[in-house]
């Protein structure tokens, strides 16, 4: 709220003065998020506002911070607690069963014979197939050389955004690529466990996963 005041010059003349405080915001950071409100991917700014001394309605000192950050929709302007940016937006939700699929691939090619050149350029295929046009043999050996408790940790957080029949193909397909080189051998068919709880299915759906692969591949 502005203040007026009145006061008098040495030489007699009135000047009026009018000052206040006013909150300024600051952007912090820009991206895309996923915002509820429009129901799709916008542009976004981070913000955080800040209490200002006011002189003739123009900010001049800074004080205290005002309030917390928030996320602020370019489109409806909505607000939004920063918490909203772990939400995945549309995009990276499409890009998401083949980076699964990457995933779950790498890691039961590495529970068994990863230098099988059918179940390699089987792998390269499915990956590309799945929307990853760039994915090559030199990606692969990066995935299999990856930490397995980071990818662990990854597919863990991204296969919740995912509905249960895509996260079953994604298992169907490491499944059948396992089974190329012959029969599961035990690490095999526990890495497919781990990899289906991992992807948040039942012990149920990964069996009848597995058993399914078995059937078509004939092993
Ligand atoms: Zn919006």
């Amino acid at each position: 709220m502005p203040v007026t005041m009145c006061r008098l010059t040495e030489k007699g003349r009135a000047i009026l003065i009018i000052f206040g405080w006013r909150v300024v915001f600051f952007t912090l950071t820009r991206g895309i998020f996923h915002c509820p409100d429009c129901g799709g991917d916008r542009d976004y700014r981070r913000r955080q506002g800040r209490n200002f001394f006011t002189l003739f309605f123009i900010p001049v000192i800074p004080l205290t911070k005002a309030g917390g950050e928030f996320v602020e929709c370019d489109t409806c302007h909505g607000r939004w607690n920063p918490g909203i940016l772990e939400i995945p937006t549309t995009a990276q939700l499409a890009r998401m069963p083949a980076m699964l699929l990457r995933m779950a691939i790498a890691q039961v090619l590495r529970s068994g014979d990863y230098t099988h050149v059918g179940a390699r350029a089987r792998a390269v295929t499915v990956v590309r197939q799945a929307g990853d046009t760039s994915y090559d043999e030199g990606a692969l050996n990066a995935d299999l050389g990856r930490p397995f408790d980071e990818v662990r940790a990854e597919m863990g957080r991204a296969s919740s955004a995912l509905a249960p029949e895509a996260r079953e193909s994604i298992l169907r397909a490491a499944a059948e690529i396992a089974l190329i080189d012959g029969p599961l051998s035990v690490s095999e068919e526990e890495t497919l466990s781990a990899v289906g709880s991992d992807l948040g299915l039942t012990h149920v759906q990964v069996t009848g996963v597995v058993s399914l692969a078995r059937q078509s591949s004939g092993h």
